[in-house]
């Protein structure tokens, strides 16, 4: 038997879980010591953010709505200074990771604390983790501040995620989990939480798509999302993460969608060096090949398979393989151009994954 030796950082934040739970919302700001919350949301979710800060009454301060995928700088430096002229003791979040993002981008500057509301899959919530984007660079970093202080995980607010960005986001989500089951500072408390994100989420996104108004299904997803989050904020990703944020960062590929179609095919490539990861990838899904399981899920729940179905050029393939081998990172296999070249051409073409050589 070998023995245990690991280091476990356990992430402060409070948790409240459950449909409906919502209604706490009025406690929640109230414990976290905050009067004046600054209600953060997308353009697109208006009426979410409308609704949260009705239900605050006198504690809601403001309200702005211009969060945008990746934390655009000038948008971020618009909220920071809404939240001061307004005297902001709290930014609420409702959405998904891009508003997340920009409550943290205000929290970095002003140490302000953040009430998260998730209603997608993406896990920020969990972590101390920020991203800016300047002139169409993303420069990310880890800090404390971000980390929200309170979560309220209700799944009846994820019943207006549409299906198709449900199974993105929710293999988005499994992505973190899987990666945290191989990563390097992995450790027995975090590769549960994967595994048992792992299980949650295949038991949860296909029973969202045979019926999208289950709110059992999604509070499956939400939970396992919540795992998958909490492993994306304390352990380190690998190859996968990579190779999404380089098909993102640099080809403007949309983020769940690439994660989507990229995460069997990183499992492929893995699987020689992690065998013990992807025993429990497939223990959780149920499957006897962790990648193939993950591509049958996502063919199953009707997810783009190929890079291409997505915007990207045949043309590009070499550029991004040449990007994500350039700087050197760590992997449980080492990262060889050659078969990150191979790896891109399978997912370009949707075919079923396999280890390349
Ligand atoms: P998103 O936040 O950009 O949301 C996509 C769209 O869906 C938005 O228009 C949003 O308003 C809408 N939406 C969200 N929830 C909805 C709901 N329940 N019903 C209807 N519409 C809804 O997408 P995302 O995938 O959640 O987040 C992606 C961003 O988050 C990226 O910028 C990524 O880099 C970042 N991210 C950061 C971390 C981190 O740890 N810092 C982790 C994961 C993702």
């Amino acid at each position: 038997m070998a023995a245990l030796d690991f280091v476990y950082q356990a992430r402060a934040g409070r948790v409240i879980f459950g449909a409906g739970s919502l209604q706490h919302l009025g406690r929640e700001v109230l414990a976290l010591g905050a009067e004046r919350a600054l209600v953060l949301c997308t353009p697109e979710q208006r009426a979410s953010a409308e609704m949260i800060a009705a239900r605050l009454g006198p504690r809601a301060a403001g309200l702005f709505d211009q969060a945008a995928m990746h934390v655009p700088i000038e948008v971020a430096r618009d909220a920071r200074a809404l939240a001061a002229r307004l005297n902001a003791d709290c930014a609420v979040a409702i959405g998904g990771g891009s508003t997340i993002g920009l409550g943290k981008a205000i929290a970095l500057e002003s140490g302000l604390p953040i009430l998260a509301i998730p209603t997608t899959y993406a896990g920020s919530e969990m972590t101390p983790i920020y991203g800016l984007s300047e002139a169409g660079l993303k420069r990310t970093g880890t800090d404390l501040r971000v980390l929200p202080r309170t979560v309220i995980y209700d799944p009846e607010l994820t019943l207006t995620l549409p299906v198709p960005m449900a199974v993105a986001s929710g293999i988005n989500a499994m992505a973190h989990a899987a990666e945290g089951l191989y990563a390097r500072d992995a450790n027995p408390v975090t590769s549960l939480m994967a595994e048992e994100a792992l299980r949650a989420l295949a038991a949860g996104l296909p029973a969202v798509v045979a019926q999208t108004d289950d709110l059992g299904a999604r509070g499956q997803a939400l939970y396992g999302a919540w795992l998958a989050g909490s492993v994306l904020g304390s352990v380190g990703m690998a190859l996968h993460h990579k190779l999404c944020h380089t098909l993102g960062g640099s080809f403007g590929l949309p983020h769940a969608q690439t994660h989507t179609v990229v995460l069997a095919h990183a499992l492929a490539y893995n699987a020689g060096a992690a065998p013990q990861a992807m025993a429990r990838i497939a223990r959780a899904l149920g499957v006897d090949d962790a990648a193939l399981g993950v591509y049958e899920l996502a063919r199953r729940c009707g997810a783009p398979l190929a890079l291409r179905e997505l915007g990207l050029a045949e043309a590009d393939l070499d550029r991004a393989a040449d990007i994500a081998a350039a700087n050197p990172y760590w992997n449980p296999r080492p990262i060889a151009r050659a078969g990150l070249r191979s790896l891109l051409q399978a997912a370009f073409e949707g075919a079923p994954p396999r280890a390349p050589h």
